[in-house]
């Protein structure tokens, strides 16, 4: 029995809870929250157990996570071609992975209601104007002017359709054929095949269909569902609690409570308050919780919220998501690691890569360096291994669009380039090209 004494969906409510809109339409939001608590869960327990699962094997080192996605889906990108080129990346970058690390990979995308952002700060400044910042399209609109800015809870309503309407699509490819091993080889994108890591890839997908029509000549039976349907599971931060409580619900068959939202929910690095909201909310529900840790941790204060997010120690409930910096992650992911795991603490250690490696170019904008974020990457497998942990897995902001906000990478991205397709309206994410190279030098660490 999980120790979910005192626990009730609502009781978050007397707790102090960050980063939350600052709703002008007290009277609607309630209404909206009333309507959305009665509205079908995206996702079911069964399936938010199954990755628990896979991710307690993960922990053990026997399977390794990708995660990946947006920094922030937008509304107006809810298309069919933008899903399918994002799961075909991150199905591109865990064939890699699996093929190098002979091991499973758990695919969890951050899609479909990845839509809340915590910001740095309430307001920024353009024009001479300070307005308030964006806060994800659940909330208000990039646009930069005030009365996009100002929260509107009709956005929340919005959000879950057109969460479920993701979730739909993602199902009908992962189950229908498309995320079929089969298909390995159509993967490669037209834009990517060209390039050196899309010839890389397609000699690696080359050698996996011949090994399928291999086992098909000798009289293996290729048709089976490992084979057929790829496994995806879907992740967000778990920020706006009103939404994440509305969708919350009790498992008629099995028992528990569990956050329908998504398969996986994360507590970012502004709310992960001991006593805050948001550790308070997600304490009770039973998905497998993310946690992000930047450099200004504690490690008892980690030690702690741990203990209180997973009192049984169940492993596959808690994945620490570090993200320090290349320049940091030398002075602070050992001490996290030896402190974890003198605790006894069951935790699915992974890195991401992004967060603390963002500067702003010259040309203004925002972006992070390719060759920073491989560095930060090398560290924690490097620092895992010499500690006796297990490097179990990595988060990346990516997506399957041509785009160039992050400098670097096999095509040398410019600082000058930035502006050609920079689309992202919050951090700048891997494009897909980017991500394969990624996923090669990775593959390159784990090969076994
Ligand atoms: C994010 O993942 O987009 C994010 C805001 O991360 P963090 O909480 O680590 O800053
Ligand atoms: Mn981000």
């Amino acid at each position: 029995m999980e120790k979910t004494r005192n626990w009730n969906k609502t009781n978050w409510h007397h707790f102090p809870a960050l980063q939350q809109p600052n709703w002008p339409d007290k009277e609607r939001y309630d209404e909206i929250i009333q309507t959305l608590s009665l509205l079908p869960p995206l996702v079911f327990a069964g399936e938010i157990r199954d990755l628990k699962a896979m991710l307690a094997k993960a922990v053990r080192g026997e399977a390794f996570l990708l995660q990946g996605g947006d920094c922030s889906e937008e509304f107006s990108r809810c298309t069919a071609p933008n899903i399918r080129e994002t799961l075909k990346v991150l199905l591109q970058m865990a064939v890699i992975l699996t093929y190098a690390g002979n091991k499973p990979v758990v695919k969890v995308g951050r899609i479909a209601g990845q839509y809340a952002k915590p910001r740095s700060s309430d307001t920024e400044k353009i024009n001479g104007m300070e307005i308030p910042s964006y806060r994800g399209d659940m909330a208000n609109s990039a646009d930069p002017v005030l009365e996009a800015r100002i929260p509107d809870p009709e956005r929340l309503l919005k959000g879950y359709h057109l969460s479920a309407a993701t979730m739909n699509l993602l199902r009908a490819f992962t189950r229908g054929g498309f995320g079929s091993l089969h298909r390995v080889q159509a993967w490669n994108q037209e834009f990517v095949k060209q390039s050196p890591m899309g010839r890389s890839y397609e000699r690696m997908a080359k050698q996996i269909s011949n090994a399928l029509k291999f086992m098909e000549t000798i009289g293996i039976s290729t048709d089976i569902p490992q084979l057929k349907e790829a496994q995806f599971f879907t992740s967000h931060e778990a920020l706006f609690l009103g939404y994440e409580e509305a969708l919350t619900r009790e498992d008629s068959i099995a028992g528990g409570w569990y956050d329908c939202s998504a398969h996986m929910l994360w507590i970012g690095d502004r709310t992960r308050q001991l006593d805050g909201a948001h550790v308070e909310f997600l304490r009770g529900v039973r998905n497998p919780l993310g946690m992000k840790v930047g450099p200004n941790y504690d490690s008892d204060d980690i030690l702690r919220i741990i203990e209180r997010l997973n009192p049984d120690n169940e492993p596959g409930r808690i994945t620490l998501i570090t993200r320090f910096g290349f320049k940091a992650i030398e002075k602070h992911l050992p001490p996290l690691l030896r402190a974890v795991k003198k605790a006894g603490l069951h935790v699915l250690w992974t890195c991401d890569p992004m967060h603390a490696n963002t500067f702003k170019a010259e040309s203004g904008h925002k972006t992070r360096d390719f060759e920073n974020i491989l560095s930060e990457l090398r560290c924690f497998f490097e620092l895992n291994w010499v500690e006796g942990t297990v490097p179990g897995g990595v988060h990346f902001e990516l997506t399957g669009d041509d785009v160039t906000e992050c400098i670097g990478g096999a095509r040398q991205l410019s600082d000058a380039q930035l502006g050609q397709r920079y689309l992202t309206t919050c951090d700048p994410r891997l494009n897909a090209e980017q991500s394969l190279e990624m996923a090669f030098q990775i593959a390159e660490m784990i090969r076994s």
